[in-house]
């Protein structure tokens, strides 16, 4: 499980209001999450800080999927809850994923917490938060409607703004909790989701990336995926557009049209593929064959042939034969990939595997393949980058970067539009274009000096 992401803050209102601090665990779903939770509450009068030891409320925004998260996440109220001593009103919530997942079991495994509530009951925080209660209160009803239409997100200021455009999953592949805990797939009103690009572009965001867990699988009556790509990409002040993660299934030529049509949507896709083997994808239910996923590949690189291309692979799923194994290793030299996130197969209570398949691939197994794949990737992630030195790119500056200059002052990084993080060392402003020639390159990240300073 990833390290929590930071809270975001906003500025207090007034001195008297109520503070709550949230902390986020998960993908950039649960962030975006995030930003409506806090829009909820700053709405109802609370001030966000940025330190648990300020607040009154503790809130935090949890991810399912993986086990091992939630064991983290309940250690993490666990301490949390040693704030009481010097405060015994602390309020402390479970939200997302896992309080929709655990839901029944939470206030038992961890009576110290308040409030659990699902991704879908946000709107009621503020109502239930007023509530007292000796014993925890729960809100795990799932809609099918919900998409928290009105409210913009309190964003961190940045480059990048977060667009929820479709929440839910209806995929139902044979690992994933997601469809479970998420509900049931709805798309944003394309007139709400222009209202919020169009409000982001006011606040000086230049990029939007759209979310969902299936986005391009989105529909809103007569529009699809590639319309509202134009539509943002129309949008003033948004030079680049993004979005994550597609369905492979559900792409369409009018969407590999639009991106090659657009030239602010980035030339930068993360297509899930999971694995190499025909049977592994069948035992997923991923709904697509791997000649289908090589086919889609090759029509997106013939529509955009310098696309960047990373994706999601998991090693060890149920049945996982060698040859099967060895399908994935094929699969990956002949794609490619510019990056890739790699998992060993963990079974989740309540998916369909766990019902039906049996998890027989031995732990060690597991790792010894996803020690192959991972070095397979660095290997290929190097080669691909290498094909960057002695070129300038544009990247879009995001701040100081963790690695300093050898003389101590801070580097500063970015991102390229294929997605690459690049790191330089002369001053630029955050939230500024700047051109790069690349000089050095990792598996993970470019290097270089400012071609236009
Ligand atoms: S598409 Fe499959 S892996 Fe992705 S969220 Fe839906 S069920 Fe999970």
């Amino acid at each position: 499980m990833a390290d929590p992401i930071p809270a975001t803050a906003a500025p207090l209102d007034a001195a008297s209001a109520r503070k709550v601090y949230v902390e986020t665990y998960g993908c950039q779903m649960n962030v975006a999450d995030t930003e409506v939770v806090t829009a909820i509450l700053t709405r109802a009068g609370y001030g966000c800080v940025g330190t648990p030891e300020e607040a009154d409320v503790i809130l935090i925004n949890t991810c399912a999927v993986r086990e091992k998260a939630e064991e983290r996440v309940i250690g993490r109220a666990a301490q949390l809850s040693g704030l009481r001593a010097h405060k015994p009103d602390l309020t402390i919530g479970i939200l997302g994923c896992m309080a929709q997942h655990l839901a029944a079991s939470l206030p038992k495994r961890a009576p110290f917490v308040d409030l659990v509530m699902g991704p879908d009951s946000y709107q009621r925080l503020p109502d239930i938060l007023a509530q007292t209660s000796n014993e925890a209160l729960l809100d795990v009803r799932l809609s099918r409607v919900e998409n928290y239409v009105g409210i913009d997100g309190v964003r961190k200021s940045g480059t990048n703004a977060w667009v929820t455009i479709i929440r839910g999953c209806d995929k139902f592949c044979t690992f994933c909790i997601v469809p479970y805990v998420r509900g049931r797939e709805r798309s944003l009103d394309p007139s709400e989701m222009l209202r919020q690009v169009t409000q982001s572009a006011s606040e000086g965001f230049k990029e939007v990336t759209l979310l969902g867990q299936t986005v391009n699988s989105y529909r809103f009556l007569q529009t699809d995926f590639a319309d509202l790509l134009r539509a943002v990409a129309a949008v003033d002040g948004i030079e680049r557009v993004r979005f994550t993660s597609p369905y492979p299934k559900d792409f369409t030529d009018r969407a590999i049209e639009a991106i090659a049509d657009l030239p602010e949507v980035c030339p930068a896709l993360h297509l899930p593929v999971q694995s190499g083997s025909e049977t592994q994808l069948e035992r997923m239910q991923r709904g697509y064959s791997v000649t289908e996923y090589r086919d889609l590949v090759a029509r997106l690189r013939t529509a955009v042939p310098d696309l960047s291309l990373s994706t999601d692979i998991i090693v060890g799923f149920c049945g996982e034969s060698d040859q099967d194994f060895r399908r994935t290793l094929e699969l990956m030299e002949e794609m490619r990939f510019d990056s890739a996130y790699m998992f060993k197969y963990s079974e989740r209570s309540g998916t369909a595997a766990h019902r039906k398949l049996a998890d027989d691939v031995p732990e060690e197994l597991k790792r010894e393949r996803l020690r192959e794949i991972i070095d397979l990737q660095e290997q290929i992630s190097l080669e691909v980058n290498q094909q960057w030195l002695g070129k300038s790119v544009q990247i879009l500056v995001e701040g100081n970067s963790k690695r300093k200059t050898e003389e101590g002052s801070p580097n500063r990084f970015g991102r390229s539009a294929h997605g690459k993080v690049v790191v330089f060392p002369e001053q630029a402003e955050a939230n500024s274009m700047r051109s790069v020639l690349v000089d050095r390159a990792t598996s993970h990240t470019l290097y270089g000096s400012a071609a236009d300073a």
